[in-house]
């Protein structure tokens, strides 16, 4: 799988095939650049319609901006803990979400089973996402998403280390710098870090 890996522009392996469209979603905020791509309903519709997720003509509603964002952070959450607790908190969250965002078997024609979603607008667009996110978790993919550690990056990788042990987006980056970091707080000099 390594060998074909795609790398973003920022350098960091990009998720491989229909999984790479859901780790730019959930990439559309990021504490290291300051970034928050769906700060109003209209830059969310323009982003998911120019990835075919749904028509540009149809806006989104002030709950479905919310529902979106909330799914996108609660994804983001379950990505990074390990706290069985929150973990149950994100997936009640998570599945109260989908279970309104249909999905249905539809055989195309050498007689293949796909999902596709059951409704249009912003349910579609979250079939399309969790469709992604299936097919992730049936190659393994989706068990190599992780979100940095580095609290001031927080940024969703693709783990492309044999044994799936990486925690930082990029040792060189975040690795070290939290080394660093940790080194400091031991010399005393970082306290309240
Ligand atoms: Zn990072």
């Amino acid at each position: 799988m390594n060998e074909s890996v795609k790398m973003s522009r920022h350098d960091h392996p990009t998720a491989p095939g229909d999984l790479a469209l859901v780790h730019a979603f959930l990439n559309t905020t990021i504490a290291a650049s300051a970034r928050e791509r769906f700060d109003t309903p209209d830059r969310m519709q323009d982003w998911l319609a120019k990835r075919s997720l749904m028509p540009s003509t149809a806006p989104i509603s002030p709950g479905e901006f919310e529902t979106v964002l909330t799914l996108r952070n609660a994804l983001r959450a379950l990505l990074a803990s390990s706290d069985d607790q929150v973990r149950r908190k994100q997936l009640d969250m998570i599945n109260s979400i989908v279970e309104r965002a249909p999905l249905i078997v539809r055989f195309d024609d050498p007689g293949t089973p796909r999902l596709l979603p059951g409704q249009s607008g912003i349910s579609g667009a979250i079939a399309q996402i969790l469709t992604a996110i299936i097919a992730g978790q049936a190659d393994g993919a989706w068990s190599r998403m992780k979100l940095c550690r580095n609290p001031e990056c927080q940024r969703v990788f693709y783990d492309t280390s044999k044994n799936h042990s990486a925690v930082w987006c990029s040792s060189r980056q975040c690795g070290n710098r939290m080394a660093a970091r940790a080194y400091r707080a031991r010399q005393g000099a970082g306290t309240g870090q």
